[in-house]
């Protein structure tokens, strides 16, 4: 697809015709652009306009749950899910409107500064024991050399969905391991946990928004949805890729393969000095 004009798209393919022949075939694709864009964009104000509104709504919710001796036991458990689901409906607009944010950028929008991806790992195994209330043993393996060029905000929050999902899909006494190394070119960012695993048929489509293995269960493990769609985004975004292993039963991997452009060696001086 190339812009010809900011207001029309063509797709242009070229198809063998005859035997030494080729035929350039364009199709006007704007009206499909506009669609799409009219899409993004409705997402985007509707995820915004939301925001506000449960923002308050959350305020008073705090100030009973502060004086909820005063109210009866039905009521304080009614409080306390009103609570959860409040908050569930704010990480599901804050996913859209990060997911909108993603799409309506290109790549060029991501900030590209050396990130550091060892202090970021290591505050995300804290944060995912802190998650797990001791039910898991969690394990780091990190590079502390190993940078990446790349936006900080969109790795952090990529690297948060794959941690905790590995948590949340994890049976409690289950084992979950983060590494953060190099095979020499490129770097690899993995998180390996021994949980529920996924079927085969499930993982092509689980990049996809809203898309879930078990809907209830997910529900009450207290996810969007949109979490490995954030994953697969920030991935394209830095030239990266995503590759799910799992077996049912057995766990599952969750690689991010950062191309050796990507990559910023820090000697460890240079690395002290500036965490
Ligand atoms: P959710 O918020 O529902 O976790 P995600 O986009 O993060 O949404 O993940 C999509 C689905 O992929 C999940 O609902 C779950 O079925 C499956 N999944 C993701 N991570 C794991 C994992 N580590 N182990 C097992 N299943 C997983």
């Amino acid at each position: 697809t190339s812009p010809v004009h900011d207001d029309v798209r063509l797709s242009v393919r070229i198809v063998p015709f005859g035997n030494h022949e080729r035929l350039l075939a364009a199709r006007d694709i704007s009206y499909l652009y506009r669609i799409e864009q009219m899409r993004r964009d409705f997402v985007a104000n509707v995820s915004h306009e939301l925001r506000t509104p449960l923002t308050v709504l959350m305020g008073y919710l705090e100030t009973f749950v502060d004086m909820e001796e005063e109210f009866p036991p039905p009521l304080q458990r009614s409080l306390s899910h009103m609570q959860g689901q409040a908050t569930r409906m704010q990480g599901i607009i804050e996913d859209l409107l990060m997911l909108s944010r993603l799409d309506g950028e290109g790549p060029h929008a991501s900030e590209q500064s050396a990130v550091a991806i060892p202090g970021l790992v290591s505050a995300l195994r804290e944060d995912a024991q802190a998650l797990s209330a001791g039910g898991h043993k969690i394990d780091a393996e990190i590079d502390e050399t190993l940078w990446l060029r790349g936006d900080a905000k969109e790795l952090h929050s990529a690297f948060a969905n794959l941690v905790s999902n590995a948590v949340r899909y994890t049976p409690q006494g289950g084992k979950i391991v983060l590494r953060w190394t190099s095979d020499g070119a490129g770097a690899t960012f993995e998180v390996r946990d021994s949980g529920i695993g996924i079927d085969p048929e499930h993982i092509p489509r689980l990049t996809e928004r809203f898309y879930r293995v078990n809907k209830d269960r997910s529900r009450d493990t207290g996810g969007t949805g949109l979490g490995l769609a954030i994953v697969k985004h920030v991935m394209q975004r830095h030239g990266a890729r995503l590759i799910i292993r799992s077996k049912p039963g057995e766990g599952s991997v969750f690689v991010c393969l950062f191309p050796p452009a990507r990559v910023v060696r820090k000697t460890q001086e240079v690395q002290t000095a500036s965490t």
